[in-house]
């Protein structure tokens, strides 16, 4: 498939038949199940569109039954923006339901499978996405990463993905998970054109009030890398880790030091804290932005013998098995008694969090970190939910702590996988991320 950089020079003409190439790649594998709707809204470059971003008159679900029905009454600003740069959101991509999952399993819809291998999950949340860029199947594709829904996939499928700094990109029309991790993100062939893609989403939005209101430079056009930066490894963040993501990431460190950076050994707190600060955070948020559906509002509804038998009836049939797992740890750890104990002791370690990466981070410029302890895995491999919980120990710090990173390709394992790093800058400095990425390539 041609590049975003290569599809942004295409005449009309030349993009109609772009559209057409793509629309008849995607019905002929069907099987793959990246996409769960195919909506086109423009003329422009085709950009794959999460299940989980408002593009009005578009059907939009999050993955979920309870928002089968549901038409988008507006853009989100990430549409808006792609619109205004010439580029048409063209597709919805299958994700796990309300982004709560590290499969795509998790779907209303059904599974995706990994273009590398159709026997092993595409990663998740947006594995529709991550699936969809790595089969030839859209030009590029957006997804959301609340704790590493853009990188996991991204680096299970072989492709580029990137989580921009928290209140860098408006979450406006964003189905929300857990709005103070949330955000909206490039997947894309290269880490020119997710720069690119980084370029047209990010930037101040009154609309959303935790949009960062900051200066926006453009980073694609400056993109530069043949800086020399000071990058910390983490040995002991390995010990978790497969053989084959331990090679990828000697290759790296390898690469890195030939590329003329400074590599240095630095260690962090024991990640397992990072587990437990992120589960209990995102529940409680998910629980709280949950609420909303009630089957009055949105979506699908059942009938009740009166409006709480309703609502009871609609949430038991809309919500999936972990969508309600997650409801009922969050209202767990919210629920007087256990708030102090729970919610309030997770926000302290995500503060503790947030200051180790910025200790750190006034000695280095980036940090090399797995994405994930293996490369993809079969389906079925995770079956216990706590296990799958645990697989998430390398991304979901980033999102506590609100910096941007970004995981690409490095190495391919034996079983003829991907092997997926990446690398975290310190926040609203994405210019230093793509750099040290693009000296990586
Ligand atoms: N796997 C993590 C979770 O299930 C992260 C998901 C995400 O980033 N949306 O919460």
């Amino acid at each position: 498939m041609m590049t975003l950089k290569e599809a942004l020079t295409l005449s009309p003409e030349a993009l109609e038949s772009l559209r057409a190439e793509l629309k008849s790649k995607i019905e002929g594998d069907s099987e793959l199940g990246a996409y769960v709707g195919m909506e086109t809204a423009g003329s422009g470059v085709p950009i794959a569109i999460k299940d989980n971003i408002q593009v009005k008159t578009w059907s939009v679900t999050s993955g979920s039954k309870i928002l089968q029905g549901y038409v988008a009454p507006y853009n989100a600003t990430v549409v808006e923006k792609l619109q205004a740069a010439g580029l048409a959101p063209f597709g919805r991509t299958n994700m796990d339901e309300f982004a709560m999952g590290s499969t795509t399993e998790s779907s209303f819809y059904g599974k995706t499978l990994n273009p590398r291998n159709r026997g092993c999950v595409p990663g998740g949340s947006s594995g529709g996405s991550a699936a969809a860029v790595a089969a030839g199947l859209a030009v590029a594709a957006l997804g959301s990463d609340t704790g590493g829904s853009i990188r996991q996939p991204a680096a299970f499928c072989g492709i580029v993905g990137m989580k921009p700094t928290y209140g860098r990109v408006s979450r406006y029309g964003l189905g929300a998970y857990a709005s103070s991790l949330d955000q909206i993100g490039p997947m894309t062939q290269n880490v020119e054109d997710a720069a690119i893609l980084y370029d047209i989403i990010s930037g101040y939005d009154p609309k959303d009030s935790s949009s960062a209101d900051v200066a926006y430079e453009s980073v694609a056009d400056k993109l530069d890398p043949s800086r020399k930066l000071t990058v910390a490894i983490l040995p002991s963040y390995l010990e978790g880790a497969s053989d084959a993501v331990k090679q990828g990431y000697d290759k790296a460190v390898e690469a890195l030091k030939a590329a003329g950076h400074t590599v240095v050994e630095k260690s962090m707190m024991d990640a397992k804290y990072d587990i437990s600060a992120y589960y209990i955070t995102a529940t409680a948020e998910a629980s709280t932005n949950l609420a909303r559906y009630d089957g009055i509002r949105y979506g699908s509804r059942e009938e009740g013998e009166n409006l709480s038998d309703l609502f009871i009836k609609s949430r038991s049939e809309g919500f999936g098995e972990e969508v309600k797992r997650r409801i009922l740890l969050g209202n767990f750890v919210l629920s007087s008694g256990y708030y102090d104990a729970y919610y309030v002791k997770a926000q302290k370690v995500r503060h503790l969090i947030k200051e180790e990466y910025e200790k750190l981070f006034e000695e280095v410029d980036l940090i090399l970190s797995p994405v994930a302890p293996d490369t993809a895995y079969e389906f079925g491999a995770l079956s216990d939910p706590l296990q799958m919980y645990l697989s998430d120990i390398y991304t979901i710090s980033v999102n506590l702590a609100g910096l941007p990173a970004i995981s690409l390709p490095v190495d391919t394992a034996e079983n003829g996988m991907p092997v997926g790093l990446q690398l975290i800058a310190k926040a609203f400095d994405e210019q230093t991320l793509f750099d040290g990425a693009l000296s990586l390539e």
